[in-house]
């Protein structure tokens, strides 16, 4: 399984990367984990625009979801004619939203292009990989991943305050891709977003084998973080950047 980073900029796109987008590769399948706001353009370095087989959307936020309306785009009025349907997983009310944020009714929509499922919490097939989402812990509803193949396991904790479900999903993985988007201080929102220290702390108990941050917000010091996650982690730990490439195995 090979995951590339897209996009890791979080809440919005910053001067190095668009915002949260994650390609997931594996026997030529290609799952698009979020496709935020400015993704679809560095997504062309690593895949054809009609080489994706699904998409998985977290939730509804535009950082996550609002290129899947550029993406519409692409695969609609391509020179050759529309590219076949493809599935779409996310949240309840996932194809209006896209509909009404391209300013359509959701009938007919984008449903041609995309053939959208509604996730519900537990464990699907998409192509290759087992795919497990989980509730996590943020203003609107927001799925956390777990994506195993070929014996290797990935957890992407979305956006998410501290959360227990987001331990136990990434139990024993290989690599946890987790939100970092707070600078630690005082009187933080709760059930929002994560600090590095508490992504760190997450990784720590659910004993992931690296831990990769991501949702990393341009004003924020990446340094900083990366030294307050390893205080709490001390496996392999990575900050994510937009083209940064990691073979599973
Ligand atoms: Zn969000």
């Amino acid at each position: 399984m090979r995951l590339t980073v897209i996009g890791c900029s979080g809440s919005f796109p910053g001067p190095d990367s668009p915002a949260s987008c994650y390609l997931i590769e594996e026997q030529g399948f290609r799952l698009l984990l979020d496709l935020g706001s400015g993704s679809l353009g560095p997504l062309q370095r690593h895949a054809r625009l009609d080489g994706i087989d699904a998409v998985c959307l977290s939730h509804l936020h535009a950082d996550h979801c609002l290129d899947l309306c550029a993406y519409w785009v692409a695969r609609t009025y391509r020179p050759e004619g529309p590219a076949p349907q493809i599935p779409v997983y996310g949240p309840a009310g996932t194809a209006g939203r896209m509909a009404h944020a391209y300013g359509m009714d959701e009938h007919p929509g984008m449903n041609a292009a995309f053939g959208f499922t509604t996730l519900e919490p537990g464990t699907r097939d998409i192509g290759p990989l087992r795919v497990t989402v989980v509730h996590v812990n943020h203003p609107v509803e927001t799925f956390g991943f777990r994506i195993e193949a070929a014996g290797r396991a990935l957890a992407y904790s979305a956006d998410t305050g501290v959360s227990e479900a987001l331990v136990g999903l990434a139990r024993g993985a290989d690599l946890l891709l987790c939100e970092a988007s707070f600078a630690d201080g005082p009187d933080l929102p709760e059930d929002l977003h994560l600090t590095a220290r508490q992504a760190g702390e997450h990784a720590a108990r659910a004993g992931a084998g690296q831990l990769i941050l991501t949702h990393l917000v341009p004003w924020n010091d990446q340094e900083r973080s990366r030294a307050e996650a390893a205080a709490a982690y001390h496996g392999p730990l990575t900050l994510a950047r937009s083209g940064l490439v990691l073979d599973l195995g």
